[in-house]
Parts: C-alpha cells; sequence; structure tokens
C-alpha cells in the first residue's frame, strides 16, 4: 500500500522508522451546542453562550442535537467508512476546572462511526491511504484563562459542550510530511463536506500527535501523545522532534514511557504534561441521562445524497473530462469555493465544457488568482463575476481579443466592474486581424530599417522578434499575433 523508501531518524545505532497516529478533534459546524440550545459562534463576549445545562446546574438534562449527528455520519460517509445506525454515549470522569460537569460526555465503546480511509498524497508527491479506526462526537471543554490575572485564572465556558467529532486514524502514518498531509486531506474534506470549518487558527481543528519509533521489522514501540497540536506545520514538526527524542532516549540507555506531552510552538521542542491515563481510569459507563442514538438506512441515505462532489473525485474529473494538468486540478480543487467558482465560470462561457475549460484554468490560476492577491480578496469576493470572466474567455476563444489585449481588458474590468464586451466596443479594443492594415504597418517598418532587414536575411533570425516587436507597436498592440508572424515571415522572406 505504502510502496516507497521509509522516512528514517538516523541514531547512533543505525536508522529508526517512526509509526504516527493521530486523533482530530474537529469542531462540528453547527449553530448549537451537542447536548443544549446555546450558540457556538466563535469570538462571543466570555460566558455568553452558556446554557443552564453547559454549566451543569444541578437536574438540567442533555438533549442531543440532530444535526451534530448528520453531520459526523456525512463525514463518516465521507471517508468511506462504516456508518454505526446504534451508537451509545458514555461518561468519561475526569477533574477539569473549564468542565463543571465533572465528568465529558464522549463515546468510548459505541462510536457513531467506525473504520474507513483518507487517501493523502504528500508535497513530495509520495501516495499513501492512512486508515481511520473511528470517529466518535463528544463535548468540548470550557477554557481556562490564566493570563489575566496575575493571582487568579478566569473560566470562559462559551466552549463548553460544542460538538467535536473525535477522527481517530489508525497508527499507518510514517513520516512528517505524511501526518501533514494527512491533517490537510483531512481538513479539506472537512470543509468540502462542511462538517467542520477547519479553522485551525480558531482552535476548531487540533490534533493529538502519537509518535513511537521502533527499527524495521520491529513491533511496535511505546507511544507518547502530544496534546492540541494546531497546526500543520507544527503536527509535522512535533512528530519530527518527539521522534528524535525517542531515539536519543532509547539509544541512550532510557525507555520510552508512555505519556501525555506539550508541544512549545516558540522552542520547537514537546515537554512532559503527565504520565498517561488508560480508558478504566476514567471510570466510563453509559450516560444514564442519554438514550441509545438509533437511525435508520433512510437517514444514511439522505445524509450520503447531500454530499458534495468530494476532492478526490472532483480533481479525477478535472483532469479526465475537462483535460486539465494533475497541477491545474489539484489547485482548483483545493477548496470547494474555488472548484464552485471555476465550475458556474465555465457553465457560462455556453461553450463544451472540454474545449474551454484548459482556457477557463489558466485564466482563473493566473489572471484572477493574482489580481485577488494583489488586491487581497478571496475568491467569493471577487471583483470580477464568473459571468463577466466568461465573456472575456470567449471573447478571446473567438478572436476578437488577443492574449494581451485580454489581460488590459480584464485590468479595466477590475477597475471599472464594466463587462468586457463594453469595454471593447466603447474603447475600440477590437484585436485587428485584417492584413491590409498590418501588411501597410510591416511595409513601413521595412522601409524604416533597411540595415535590420538586411542583416536579417544573412541570417541574423533573432531579429524576427525586433520586426514582431515594432509591427504591434504600430498596431498599438490590438493587431492579431498568428497574422503578423504569418504577414511579417511573407514580408522578409
Ligand atoms: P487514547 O485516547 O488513549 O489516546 P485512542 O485509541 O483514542 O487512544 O488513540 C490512539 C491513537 O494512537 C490512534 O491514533 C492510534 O493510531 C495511535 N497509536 C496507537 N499505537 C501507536 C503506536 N505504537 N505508535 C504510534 N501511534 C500509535
Ligand atoms: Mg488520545
Amino acid at each position: 500500500m505504502n510502496a516507497h523508501t521509509p522516512w528514517t531518524v538516523k541514531g547512533a545505532t543505525g536508522d529508526w522508522e517512526i509509526v504516527v497516529g493521530l486523533e482530530v478533534h474537529a469542531q462540528v459546524t453547527a449553530q448549537s451546542k451537542l447536548f443544549s440550545g446555546a450558540a457556538t459562534a466563535f469570538g462571543a463576549e466570555p460566558n455568553s453562550q452558556v446554557s443552564l445545562v453547559d454549566a451543569a446546574m444541578p437536574g438540567m438534562l442533555p438533549v442531543l442535537n440532530g444535526e451534530c449527528v448528520r453531520q459526523a455520519v456525512r463525514t463518516g460517509l465521507a471517508l468511506g467508512a462504516e456508518i454505526h445506525k446504534w451508537s451509545r454515549f458514555d461518561r468519561k470522569n475526569y477533574f477539569y476546572a473549564d468542565l463543571p460537569q465533572g465528568y465529558q460526555i464522549s463515546q468510548l465503546y459505541h462510536p457513531i462511526v467506525g473504520e474507513g480511509a483518507l487517501a493523502i498524497e504528500t508535497e513530495e508527491g509520495e501516495h499513501a491511504v492512512i486508515g481511520i479506526e473511528r470517529i466518535h462526537l463528544e463535548q468540548d471543554a470550557g477554557k481556562s484563562v490564566h493570563d489575566l490575572h496575575p493571582t487568579m485564572s478566569y473560566v470562559d465556558l462559551n466552549r463548553s459542550g460544542c460538538a467535536l467529532m473525535e477522527i481517530v486514524s489508525k497508527p499507518d502514518i510514517r513520516s512528517p510530511a505524511q501526518a501533514g498531509a494527512y491533517v490537510a486531506a483531512l481538513r479539506q474534506l472537512l470543509r468540502y463536506v462542511g462538517s467542520c470549518d477547519g479553522n485551525m487558527d480558531e482552535g476548531s481543528m487540533r490534533a493529538d500527535v502519537n509518535v513511537s519509533v521502533r527499527k524495521a521489522g520491529a513491533p511496535f514501540g511505546t507511544r507518547t501523545e502530544t496534546k492540541n497540536v494546531n497546526s500543520v506545520r507544527f503536527i509535522m514538526q512535533a512528530v519530527e522532534v518527539e521522534a528524535r527524542r525517542q531515539v536519543d532516549l532509547i539509544e541512550g540507555g532510557g525507555i520510552v514511557v508512555q505519556e501525555t506531552r506539550l508541544f512549545d510552538p516558540g522552542t520547537g521542542t514537546t515537554r512532559s504534561m503527565r504520565s498517561k491515563e488508560d480508558a478504566h481510569d476514567y471510570r466510563y459507563f453509559p450516560d444514564p441521562d442519554l438514550l441509545p442514538v438509533e437511525f435508520d438506512d433512510a437517514f444514511v441515505a439522505d445524509c450520503l445524497s447531500s454530499l458534495p462532489e468530494l476532492p478526490v473525485a472532483k480533481r479525477a474529473r478535472y483532469e479526465s473530462a475537462l483535460g486539465l494538468t494533475p497541477y491545474l486540478a489539484a489547485v482548483l480543487t483545493a477548496e470547494k469555493d474555488t472548484a464552485a467558482w471555476f465550475e458556474t465560470l465555465v457553465a457560462a462561457t455556453g461553450k463544451p465544457e472540454a474545449e474551454i475549460a484548459l482556457r477557463a484554468a489558466n485564466w482563473v490560476t493566473s489572471d484572477l488568482f493574482g489580481a485577488l492577491k494583489r488586491l487581497g480578496k478571496d475568491i467569493s469576493e471577487s471583483p470580477v463575476s464568473p459571468a463577466a470572466g466568461a465573456e472575456l474567455l470567449a471573447l478571446q476563444a473567438e478572436g476578437t481579443l488577443s492574449g494581451p489585449l485580454a489581460k488590459q481588458v480584464f485590468e479595466i474590468m477590475l477597475e471599472t466592474g464594466e463587462m468586457p464586451g463594453a469595454i471593447v466596443e466603447a474603447r475600440g479594443l477590437k484585436q485587428v486581424s485584417d492584413t491590409g492594415a498590418i501588411d501597410a504597418a510591416i511595409a513601413a517598418i521595412i522601409a524604416a530599417n533597411a540595415d535590420k532587414v538586411a542583416q536579417y536575411k544573412a541570417g541574423k533570425e533573432a531579429l524576427f522578434g525586433f520586426f514582431v516587436g515594432q509591427t504591434m507597436k504600430a498596431m498599438a498592440g490590438k493587431a492579431n499575433p498568428a497574422v503578423v508572424n504569418e504577414r511579417l515571415k511573407a514580408a522578409l522572406a
């Protein structure tokens, strides 16, 4: 499955392979919390989105939010995973200042989603398939704030009770690059599905990074778990430094202990936080306040039909049906919004997809992306609509605009918001293919440059570009380049 040279850590005693499994916590996109009606918007005033259930007032009872169940099932289906039509919530008991219940409601024994898989590709183009162990639903905890007061800590319960999907990978990851690619692919998939916004800097997606090392062919070593790493780069870094630390430790005569560690982005190191608890330490038991979660095949079918075309399928279709290069297909499918914009553009041209797609793809990824970058805008805020872009592409395809003229018209579109057809009409920017006008310009240039004509005829072929440039200049950039080339060749022969 993963046929490639393994990534290794070089040690004094030889090469060490690494084994990595990731537990990704993804906040479910939903208006309200997993078991209460409180809002979930990011960045609200502290403790302004807390219901009596989230604050764990005595006698309050949780009520399951159906939307969160739906999002977990949709995510499972997108990962080709087993969907469990019967699942159950358990209490995981532990004390935490920002967890007023004294337990977290989670799903240890009967998760809602079982085994699946995610195909990944690293930046170096290495392909692998990473197994998914399970996805379960659970509550998030609140947040303790330690840096606002010299002697006291604050607690913000806004996040308390928000729904998380814990997406647990199998220990199939074998390098920092694969770990990064896995998280990036998962984030892309969640954003396509719409079950998590993937905003890692807001904490909507964070990973517990499990790492162990071994000699080739040896059984798995003891793992450590580095908690709550919140960017792709930090995840890759955490894998790398933790593997290095373990190798040095073992080679120095020590042993790796199963423990929970913290990653410090400032120093790029991990440090011990606490020894790792086992499941039995948490005294898990079925939550008596909640019924098991049950749904039927019709619900699953409905979730399935609500899924959009997913990135892998879309990318393959862009290559096979639209004739795009693998690079263009990857760039255009990276984000769902970009792909949607591109598809609207292609449809708006009214031309057969396969005929216009490559031109459209090149235009979007170079001209449009360039302009958006310059303007600091997202594609959803593009000042040029897909319909206007389509008109521009059509004008170019039918020969009214040359490449350089199309660029000129595009700049005017960005500035004025006018449609390209109107710009061409109002400013006379049509490409000239009329041989009469072009021949006249060529004749004048040949007459004025007798010395260069002689040199060209004597074999200095590089001068051809000079004549093309002069002709285009004389025609104010509007001459059809193909016609100019052809007529110049004839005139200079
Ligand atoms: P826990 O909640 O105790 O961390 P989970 O089953 O939720 O347990 O997650 C365990 C994670 O650790 C999984 O992602 C799994 O792939 C990974 N893992 C298990 N064994 C190893 C190992 N020897 N080396 C690295 N990762 C491992
Ligand atoms: Mg864990």
